[in-house]
């Protein structure tokens, strides 16, 4: 006789975040309290969806989270959902989900949902996000729908792509956008609709130590000097994304210093505009991106520099060279 199973089995991995945030007491701010069960618990109709199992992972902000910490949750992650599990939820601080999901996105190697969420208003607030977020995401996570898309983040009842994922407000429900692309699903009542897919997936199997390398992320403004990147070379750091103007301009006198770190680590052009891919063939003014790219930096495509920087580190860690990252990078874009 075969068992058959009738209910969804979805996972949560609980890292804290505004939706597990409350007060001591009045006068007192915000601070990681609800555990798991608590989360889970206060979701009205949650157990009607699928069968809801935990894990506590960490209680902390969103800022005190670290690319070792993502890659111990897709470990995590890759065993319950060889172990059967129908999707994982991964409850995280909306600070920094832009990057972990996409992290995520590089490391789950399975076709079964990852979906990552969180809140922007935190429980003692009125018109609070997190029941509503965490029940859309483990709708999605049982969903046959959201299969093979790779790691989603799921907000506001919006589904988006992990690889385009942008928190654009500070505070709003809304604050969770794909950069110039948006959702790529959403979910109705207990529909969960994803239409559009994206057409290719990067993973990437990191080896080597519980941190992956250091990248730094430099941001270029008006009249840089170059005095930051000047002192980046005896820093300890494996590589470099650059947030550029524009298209992946930068002021002339930034040019030798960019293109002097290439030789020691791989240094990544992107754009700091929020959306849009960077050029490669139309401007040769000192510091265009022609004259970059032909000085050795790395186009960054359509990744923004987060997620350029969150590429280079676990691509660095899985031990790629530049042509590969540049690969990825292209696949990414496409
Ligand atoms: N504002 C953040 C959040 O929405 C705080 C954090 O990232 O932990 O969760």
């Amino acid at each position: 006789m075969t068992t058959v199973r009738t209910r969804s089995r979805v996972h949560v991995l609980a890292l804290g975040g505004t939706i597990a945030m409350t007060s001591p007491g009045e006068g007192h701010g915000v601070r990681p309290a609800l555990n798991a069960r608590s989360l889970i618990d206060g979701v009205p109709g949650l157990a009607d969806v699928a069968e809801v199992g935990f894990d506590a992972v960490r209680p902390v902000p969103g800022a005190h989270l670290r690319l070792g910490d993502i890659q111990a949750v897709a470990a995590r992650a890759g065993e319950l959902l060889a172990d059967g599990a129908d999707g994982v939820v991964v409850v995280q601080g909306t600070d920094t989900l832009e990057e972990t999901a996409f992290a995520l996105d590089l490391l789950c190697a399975s076709d079964r949902p990852v979906v990552v969420t969180g809140a922007m208003r935190n429980p003692g607030m009125p018109g609070a996000d997190g029941p509503a977020n965490l029940l859309a995401a483990v709708r999605v996570a049982a969903s046959e729908a959201a299969a093979g898309v790779g790691t989603v983040v799921v907000m506001n009842d919006e589904i988006h792509a992990a690889r385009f994922a942008r928190k654009g407000h500070t505070t709003r429900p809304s604050a969770f956008g794909g950069a110039g692309v948006g959702p790529i699903g959403w979910i109705a009542e207990d529909r969960v609709r994803v239409p559009l897919r994206p057409a290719r997936r990067v993973r990437l199997v990191p080896h080597g130590g519980a941190e992956p390398p250091p990248v730094a992320l430099v941001t270029v403004a008006l009249g840089d000097d170059g005095r930051v990147l000047a002192r980046l070379a005896g820093l300890g750091y494996a590589g470099v994304v650059l947030a550029a103007f524009g298209a992946g301009h930068v002021p002339d006198a930034l040019v030798d210093e960019a293109a002097r770190l290439t030789e020691s680590m791989p240094v990544v052009l992107t754009s700091r505009t929020g959306a849009g891919e960077g050029l490669r063939a139309t401007y040769a003014f000192p510091g265009s991106e022609t004259d970059l790219l032909s000085r050795g930096l790395i186009g960054g495509g359509a990744l923004d520099p987060y997620k350029a920087r969150v590429l280079l580190s676990l691509a660095l860690a899985a031990g790629w060279d530049r042509r590969r990252i540049a690969d990825a990078i292209e696949r990414l874009s496409a």
